[in-house]
């Protein structure tokens, strides 16, 4: 692959947190629709390279690109557009807003872009419907199971038709039948909209649910630049051993 469809290039990554190091040169790649895991023991920095890709955290060193323009060469109002427009978020827990219904959870990136509270919560009902999520448009997050939870966070992610989902440990906090249902809805959902996907995680099992993974130690990444052939593979990573995972 020549690297056409590279939507996101995360490149000699350092970044520390005084005496700790939490990223020490590590790169991330993610071509256009893809589903990449990032796999590795915990501290390792996963979240720490996540949220430098995502433009969450500004990085000491290395350089993030996002379709071809350098994070740190756009304005702070161009570069939260692009996390409202073009990415969505879905963390392990605790992320809805418990005053508002599940529709309103859904609607509110809508909102925060400026959409009408009716359209807003139009497409909102509209993609709860189409993700299974219908009956449970009208319940406030605490009426809600974990499980369900994440669900209403998944369609929240996915509500402005965003090009990349960075997911962190997104089921970190439920039981294996209930993260299953997550991972496949979000994995699935994604693939339809042709969405990519960058999913930190520990689990091997939830892993098992991207077309490539790489693995983090020590704030360095396996997977380094230069390999961008490997993008295209899709090869699937679900065995703890290929991992290298204990
Ligand atoms: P992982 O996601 O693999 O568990 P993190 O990226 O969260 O790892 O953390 C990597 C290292 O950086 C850890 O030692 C962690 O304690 C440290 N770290 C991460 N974020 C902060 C922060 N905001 N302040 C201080 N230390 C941090």
């Amino acid at each position: 692959m020549n690297g056409d469809g590279v939507l996101l290039v995360a490149e000699g990554l350092r970044k520390s947190y005084g005496p700790t190091t939490a990223l020490d040169g590590a790169d991330l790649m993610v071509a256009a629709g893809e589903v990449v895991s990032v796999m590795g023991p915990s501290g390792s920095g996963k979240s720490t390279l996540l949220h430098c890709a995502a433009g969450l955290t500004v990085p000491d060193e290395g350089r993030v690109a996002y379709a071809g323009r350098e994070l740190s060469e756009l304005g702070d109002a161009e570069r939260s557009r692009i996390r409202r427009r073009d990415f969505g978020f879905v963390f392990q827990f605790g992320q809805l807003v418990p005053e508002l219904t599940a529709r309103q959870n859904v609607a509110l990136p809508l909102r925060l872009d400026g959409v009408s509270r009716r359209q807003a919560e139009r497409r909102a009902a509209d993609l709860m419907d189409r993700l299974g999520l219908a009956e449970k448009a009208d319940a406030r997050p605490g009426e809600l199971s974990g499980g369900q939870q994440q669900r209403v966070a998944v369609a929240r992610a996915l509500i402005t038709g965003p090009k990349v989902i960075f997911a962190d440990e997104p089921t970190g906090a439920l039981d294996s039948v209930a993260g299953e249902q997550v991972m496949e809805m979000l994995t699935d959902a994604a693939r339809e909209a042709g969405a990519a996907v960058v999913l930190v995680t520990h689990d091997a099992r939830v892993a098992a649910y991207a077309d490539r993974g790489i693995v983090v130690r020590d704030g360095r990444s396996t997977d380094r630049l230069g390999s961008t052939d490997r993008l295209g593979s899709t090869e699937r990573l679900g065995s703890t051993e290929r991992l290298g995972v204990r």
